[in-house]
């Protein structure tokens, strides 16, 4: 599988950086993980429409503010004959004004699928699995592999779940994870993130081979995210616009 990184900040984003969302390439099919503010603009348009299968992991506009642009852009490349399939879209039914908000747009050339824990969705040679987390509003986590790889991505959650979450991740070979939060912030329990540290916990515990720290304040040097993971796990990245792995 093949990932590259859309968006690496939240709760806005700066100039060069923009919010989260991840492609997951595997042969002709594309799996897209949240696509906050300005993600989009890292996709090839209409090549990276075609195939697609787009998962908002919760309905907090850091993380489908540009699902919007998608839709609108599917609509255009449909009515000029260079889209010929509909782009799939997986939301969470809550907060149902969004939800409903996102499935009645008109100009758009989607199919819609609600998320949830319950099943196991198969995508090509990929199985995708998803786990609630603990946030504000229904949230999930999500997990891709295809028989020979497995990349888990935690989107959004308070630490409350780590021993779900290690459970869920176990030996993946890639976790992405947020870590809105420094030790130093001193507020992760009240504030439904993860510190950097709490990342590179549950990444320790579940035996992952690589742990990607993502979801960063702007304000803050990301070399102070990884220096604090790296007190607790080895094989630590930071997320980067237009950065991409073989997983
Ligand atoms: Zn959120
Ligand atoms: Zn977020």
């Amino acid at each position: 599988m093949k990932l590259k990184v859309l968006g690496t900040q939240s709760p806005y984003n700066i100039a060069g950086h923009n919010s989260p969302g991840f492609l997951i390439t595997d042969g002709d099919e594309k799996l897209l993980l949240d696509c906050g503010s300005g993600s989009h603009s890292l996709l090839n348009f209409p090549r990276d429409l075609k195939n697609l299968v787009i998962f908002l992991t919760h309905l907090h506009r850091d993380h489908y503010n540009d699902i919007y642009n998608l839709q609108y852009a599917s609509h255009v490349f449909h009515n000029q004959g260079r889209l010929k399939n509909p782009i799939t879209v997986y939301l969470p039914k809550t907060p149902a004004s969004i939800y409903t908000d996102i499935i009645k747009e008109p100009n758009a050339y989607a199919e819609y699928y609600y998320l949830s824990h319950q099943y196991t969705l198969y995508i090509g040679d990929m199985r995708i699995y998803f786990m609630p987390t603990d946030h504000p509003v229904e949230t999930y986590a999500v997990k891709v592999t295809d028989g020979k790889s497995t990349i888990v991505y935690t989107s959004d959650t308070s630490f409350t779940v780590k021993d779900d979450m290690v459970k869920f991740a176990k030996g993946a070979d890639l976790l992405i994870c947020e870590s809105s939060l420094l030790k130093r912030h001193g507020f992760p329990e009240i504030n439904s993130h993860l510190t950097a540290e709490q990342a590179a916990i549950i990444a320790r515990d579940a035996r992952v081979k690589m742990l990607m720290l993502t979801h960063f304040w702007p304000e803050e040097p990301v070399e102070d995210y990884e220096a604090e993971a790296k007190t607790v796990f080895d094989n630590v990245v930071t997320a980067r616009e237009s950065e991409e792995f073989i997983i």
